[in-house]
């Protein structure tokens, strides 16, 4: 249920509502607007409905939630769009957000050197995994701890806030040292406890897609991160799994118009890993940015043919300002500007 309060509603009457609502048990998430104020109670239906909150004081009206996911549903913001908002960086709105770096951290220099490398180009932030969900536990895993250190001397060079994957929650701490944004993988999309972890930690979070996920379940799990009062969530296209093989994943392009429609939480793509070949990424890239998806998330490396991983899908850091020019265009076309300092 979501009560919209007048357009001159005062603060007592907001703290009314919420406290009428918390009466039943219910939790109220108050979401202040440019004009409106909407409260949401999310809980038990009948209680809520037996609330009778309209005609209560600065109440305007009260609208059912129809969706099984409320607080990410885009009747909940009333046609509002949230805006991520990374240290400067926005993602969502008019904004745009470029999300570049190595899919792993594997040594200093390949990171920092990449790193100058993105944010020269024009780069919103810096990705790279300490913690990789590798398909085989014979595969790298990543530098852990390490990864991070390097991540914090990466952020320390460059400025540029750090994207960086959190499979574990015993792994919180450390990664909230150093993380502007904690990405979930799309294999954990419905580790529910771990979404709850990080919902309550507040900080801003990338939610890839499941490789079998469909986009309401998507929805349903950003649910559980926005349930605990953390609404700053970016929702992430990586590609489906179909009968296709010619790519290692299928890039889902409707569902950024779809989640879109639906959702008021903004949208990135992250074109390598549906591709897993580098010269379908800028295509894809384009394509994104024409659907009118709010960011990308890319992987870059400073030397490909090196790399510990995904290497056959990364843009070789000599070539990325170019790719930023044209996904810019893009972008520029559909009303949307790159978000970087
Ligand atoms: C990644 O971004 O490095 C990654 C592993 O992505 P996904 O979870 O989408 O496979
Ligand atoms: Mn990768």
């Amino acid at each position: 249920m979501m009560i919209v309060m007048k357009e001159d509603a005062s603060k007592e009457e907001i703290g009314a509502v919420v406290d009428r609502v918390e009466s039943v048990g219910a939790t109220a998430h108050v979401s202040e607007g440019d004009v409106l104020t909407v409260v949401g109670a999310i809980g038990d239906r009948e209680r809520i409905a037996n609330l009778q909150l309209d005609g209560f004081p600065g109440v305007d009206r009260v609208v059912p939630i129809s969706k099984p996911y409320k607080l990410a549903s885009a009747q909940f913001k009333h046609g509002e769009r949230t805006v991520v908002e990374v240290d400067g960086r926005r993602v969502g709105g008019n904004n745009f957000g470029l999300i570049a770096g190595p899919c792993t951290v594997e040594s200093r220099e390949q990171l920092l050197s990449t790193a100058d490398a993105v944010k020269d180009a024009g780069a919103s932030m810096l990705r790279g995994g300490a913690y990789k969900p590798r398909t085989s536990p014979y595969s790298f895993q990543g530098l852990g701890g390490e990864g991070l250190r390097l991540l914090r001397e990466a952020k320390e060079e460059t400025g540029l806030p750090i994207v960086t994957e959190l499979m574990d929650p015993r792994d919180l701490e450390p990664v909230l040292e150093v993380a502007d944004v904690i990405q979930v993988g799309a294999r954990n999309m419905q580790n529910y406890s771990l979404l709850a972890e990080i919902g309550r930690s507040g900080r801003p979070v990338l939610l890839k897609r499941g490789l079998a996920a469909q986009v309401e379940e998507l929805l349903m799990a950003a649910e559980y991160v926005l349930k605990e009062g953390n609404d700053q969530v970016m929702l992430c296209e990586r590609g489906i799994r179909t009968f296709e093989t010619a790519t290692r994943f299928t890039l889902d392009i409707m569902a950024v118009p779809v989640l879109k429609e639906l959702s008021h939480l903004p949208v990135v793509v992250d074109p390598s890993h549906a591709a897993g070949k580098r010269d379908l990424v800028l295509p894809l890239s384009l394509a994104a940015a024409a659907a009118g998806a709010d960011g990308i998330i890319v992987e870059v490396h400073h030397d490909p043919e090196a790399a510990i991983c995904d290497g056959p899908q990364a843009i070789p850091a000599d070539d990325f300002r170019d790719y930023v020019e044209q996904v810019q265009r893009v972008a520029g076309i559909v009303g949307k500007e790159l978000s970087a300092l």
